[in-house]
């Protein structure tokens, strides 16, 4: 099966006008200079400085750059009435991930990494467009920065009222981050399924959204899969080189290898921990991968019924 989107980025990497800002060979400089006169060629400086965060690495693409993927977003946009953000996606290949932002009035933007595109089948990839749409739809950053303003000025007040009764500081610092912090800490999950749901429900891309969180699982599972060989590959190494290595460095290898598996395992542990507490507690913005595909899966059952 053809998949569109990368077609479509293996093309734009090759294109006389954008060729510097992807090619691995090009000086860091020059691909840095393209890639501004890219971004500068289409957005004002007003259009640029509302959508700062997407510029450090994101290169605008256009109906004529890649048609397909901004036709999909536009058409998407149109359908729900969005106004269409500017489309952006990363100049290096480095992480698996998307994200929309809106501020003020602005269209705001969406930011697609490449590795995303060039790992996900077209339909897991317009699943997640679609959540970052969701996040525009809602208009969650807005929403976030006027929470954050509000509380900011509440937890002042507060801390001062508190300080000037109790005059101690360390009751001014805790009232001023719990009612600084605790709105923002609540509402984060809601964002996010917020997002999902307009995926699912709104753009009717459920099985898209699946595919993805299922990816993303088996991402895991593979990872540690090629771990676990390399670790039992390098023991096969060690034992058939016995005979040709001296005891010192056949002490020092083995040494090495139950450093490597140690270090490994506390901190798989650790980030298992860590996950779990922001997957499963107010603290962290996004439910789990399983949590997200059970929300699907039953959208989708109750669908069918
Ligand atoms: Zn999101």
């Amino acid at each position: 099966m053809v998949e569109l989107y990368k077609q479509e980025l293996a093309t734009l990497k090759v294109k006389a006008e954008t060729k510097y800002i992807f090619n691995k060979k090009t000086e860091p400089c020059f691909a840095a200079l393209h890639k501004d006169i890219q971004n500068c060629k289409e957005l004002s400086i007003v259009q640029r400085l509302v959508r700062y965060p997407f510029l450090t690495d994101g290169v605008v693409v256009t109906a004529e750059t890649m048609p397909v993927l901004y036709g999909y977003v536009d058409a998407l946009c149109k359908e729900h009435n969005v106004a269409t953000p500017v489309v952006f996606i990363s100049s290096r290949k480095s992480i698996f991930n998307a994200f929309a932002a809106k501020l003020f009035a602005s269209t705001g933007g969406i930011f697609i990494c490449q590795k995303l595109i060039l790992e996900t089948s077209d339909r897991e990839l317009e699943a997640v467009i679609a959540h970052e749409i969701g996040h525009i739809k809602h208009d969650h950053v807005n929403k976030h920065l006027l929470l954050n303003m509000s509380t900011w000025i509440a937890s002042c007040l507060m801390a001062d009222h508190a300080f000037k009764k109790t005059g101690s500081k360390a009751v001014f610092l805790a009232q001023f981050f719990t009612a600084m912090y605790l709105p923002s800490l609540l509402i984060n999950k809601r964002f996010e399924k917020q997002a999902d749901e307009f995926a699912c429900k709104e753009v009717g891309n459920a099985s898209g959204l699946i595919e993805f969180f299922e990816h993303l699982e088996a991402k895991e599972v593979n990872a540690e899969q090629e771990h676990q060989e390399a670790c039992q590959y390098t023991h096969k190494v060690l034992g058939e080189n016995n005979a040709k290595l001296n005891i010192v460095h056949l002490i020092s290898f083995n040494v090495d290898l139950y450093m490597i598996k140690i270090n490994h395992s506390l901190t798989r542990n650790l980030t298992n921990f860590y996950k779990w507490i922001y997957h499963n507690t107010f603290i962290g913005a996004h439910p789990s991968p399983q949590a997200r595909i059970a929300a699907a899966k039953k959208y989708l059952s109750t669908e069918v019924v």
